[in-house]
C-alpha cells in the first residue's frame, strides 16, 4: 500500500508541464518558467488547468492500482540483485532498465559516466583481549567496510581500541592517545528525531562520522577507524555507506561496526584496555565505464523542453538495493508507463534517467550537467525519487518561493491518499542538486523517514 503512493508522485511529477502561454519552440532563449506563471497567479489563475487536474488524479487511482513498477523492482532486485558501481549487476541492470524503457516506446539513450569501482572483500572483527577476558575465549565484532575502504594486510591488524562519542572528544585526547590505536566513533543516531517524522536529519546528523571519520583519525595516528553504524537498525546489522579520505592524511581501513557492538566496544574500554584483531579485504579497482539511462517521451509543444523523473540505478551490495534506489527507479519507470496507458500526452518532454554511482560520489550526475551544460536552461523541472519507499505525507521543493504558490493546488489532489504536505528545502535529491543550484525547480516525495 505505502509504496503506490510513490507511483502517485512519480506519476504527477510526470505531469509538471503547467500550461504556461505558448512559445515557438523551439526557442534560442528559453523562457523563464516562473514570469509566466507569476503573471497566471497574479491574474487570479491557478497554473494548472482543470484538465490538468483532472489527469493527475486519473494517475493517481491508476498509480494505487497499477502493478508495473512491483514487477520491474522484483526483477531489478531478485534477479539482478545488488548493483554497485562499476559491477556487472550494475551493467546488466543499464540493459534491463534501457530494454524496459525502450519497449513502452521512449527514446532511449546511454550516457556515458566513468565511475568508481571499488569491491568488498573479507571482513572480520574480533575483540582478543579485555578486561574479565575468561581463559582462551575472544568475541565477535560484527562490522562491514565503509564504501571506499583501503585494506589491512591480509592476515588484518590488531590494535587498543580508543572510543570517542564526537569530534569534541576527540581533540580533547592527547596527541599519544589515538597514535597507533584503532578508534571508533560512538556516535549515536538520533532515534527520537527519527521517530518524530525527521529520519533525514537524524541521518544527516550521523553520516558526518561516517564521511570524515577515516581523515580525523588518519591525521590523529590511528591505524584505523570504525564508526558507529549510521541508522536506526537494530539486530545488530552494520549499515555501510561512502567514506572519504584527504591526500594530506594517510589512507586507514574504515569500518562501521552494529551498534550492539559500539556499545561493547564502549562498555569494555571504560573498565580498561581492549584490543581488537580487524581484518579488511576491500580492493579498489581501475574506474570503469557505466552510464546512466536517459528515456526520452517526447512532449507534444516543446519537446526540447524536459521534466526530469528520476531514481539512480546503482545501490550498495549488502542488500538488493529496493529501497535505496530500486524504488525510485521503478517509479520513475512507472510514470511513463501510466502516461502510455492513460493517453496522457505531456507538453514537455518527461525525460526519465536511472542516475549511475549517487552512492559512490554522484559521477552519473557530474556527467550528465557537463554533457548537458549548453541545455541547463531547457530543464523546467526534477524530481528525484531517493528518501526511502514508505509512505510520502508530501511534497519537499527546492527553489524559489513562488513554488509554493505553484504547487498549492496539488494538494487537493494529494490530500486523499494522504500526501498533501508541501515543504520547501534547500535540496531535494542528490543527482539533481546541480540541476538546482542552476535554478531548476526540484522536487521530492517527502517519505515518512522514522524507520
Ligand atoms: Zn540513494
Amino acid at each position: 500500500m505505502t509504496s503506490k503512493l510513490w507511483l502517485v508522485f512519480a506519476a504527477i511529477a510526470a505531469t509538471l508541464s503547467p500550461s504556461l502561454p505558448a512559445q515557438n519552440a523551439p526557442s534560442t532563449n528559453p523562457p523563464n518558467i516562473f514570469e509566466p506563471l507569476n503573471a497566471m497567479l497574479a491574474g487570479g489563475k491557478s497554473a494548472w488547468t482543470p484538465d490538468q487536474l483532472s489527469a493527475m488524479e486519473r494517475l493517481r487511482d491508476a498509480a494505487m492500482q497499477d502493478t508495473y513498477a512491483l514487477n520491474k523492482l522484483r526483477y531489478l532486485t531478485d534477479n539482478i540483485g545488488p548493483r554497485l558501481s562499476g559491477s556487472p549487476q550494475a551493467q546488466r541492470a543499464v540493459d534491463y532498465v534501457a530494454g524496459e524503457m525502450r519497449a513502452l516506446g521512449a527514446n532511449v539513450t546511454l550516457e556515458k559516466a566513468t565511475v568508481p569501482h571499488w569491491v568488498r572483500g573479507e571482513e572480520k572483527g574480533e575483540v582478543v583481549s579485555w578486561p574479565g577476558q575468561a581463559h582462551r575465549t575472544t568475541q565477535k565484532v560484527v562490522l562491514t567496510a565503509l564504501g571506499g575502504s583501503v585494506a589491512t594486510p591480509p592476515e588484518g591488524i590488531t590494535g587498543e581500541v580508543v572510543v570517542v562519542d564526537d569530534w569534541q572528544q576527540l581533540h580533547a585526547l592527547a596527541p599519544d592517545q589515538v597514535k597507533g590505536k584503532i578508534l571508533l566513533f560512538n556516535h549515536k543516531f538520533d532515534k527520537e528525531l527519527a521517530a518524530q517524522g525527521d529520519g533525514l536529519n537524524a541521518y544527516a546528523g550521523s553520516v558526518v562520522y561516517r564521511g570524515a571519520a577515516p581523515i580525523a583519525a588518519g591525521a590523529a595516528g590511528a591505524i584505523a577507524v570504525l564508526v558507529r553504524s549510521v541508522g536506526g537498525a537494530d539486530y545488530r546489522l552494520p549499515h555501510t555507506g561512502m567514506t572519504q579520505y584527504s591526500p594530506a592524511v594517510p589512507k586507514i581501513p574504515a569500518a562501521a561496526v552494529s551498534a550492539e557492538d559500539a556499545d561493547l566496544l564502549k562498555d569494555l574500554t571504560s573498565q580498561g584496555p581492549v584490543k581488537l584483531h580487524l581484518t579488511l579485504t576491500p580492493q579498489t579497482l581501475p574506474d570503469a565505464p557505466s552510464f546512466n539511462v536517459i528515456a526520452d517521451w517526447k512532449g507534444a509543444e516543446h519537446p526540447e523542453q524536459v521534466v526530469i523523473v528520476s531514481g539512480h540505478l546503482d545501490s550498495w551490495d549488502l542488500g538488493t538495493g529496493a529501497i535505496d534506489d530500486g524504488a525510485g527507479v521503478v517509479v520513475a519507470m512507472q510514470a511513463v508507463h501510466l502516461m502510455k496507458e492513460l493517453g496522457v500526452h505531456p507538453r514537455r518532454t518527461v525525460r526519465f534517467v536511472a542516475w549511475m554511482s549517487e552512492e559512490e560520489g554522484s559521477e552519473g550526475a557530474t556527467a550528465y550537467m557537463s554533457d548537458h551544460k549548453d541545455d541547463t536552461s531547457n530543464h523546467m523541472a526534477a524530481i528525484e525519487s531517493d528518501l526511502g519507499a514508505d509512505h510520502p505525507s508530501g511534497i519537499i521543493y527546492a527553489g524559489k518561493t513562488e513554488l509554493g504558490d505553484w504547487l498549492r493546488p496539488l494538494q487537493a489532489v494529494l490530500d486523499p491518499i494522504g500526501a498533501e504536505t508541501l515543504l520547501s528545502a534547500p535540496e531535494t535529491g542528490e543527482d539533481i542538486e546541480g540541476l538546482t543550484a542552476k535554478g531548476v525547480p526540484s522536487f521530492a516525495p517527502r517519505q515518512d523517514s522514522r524507520f
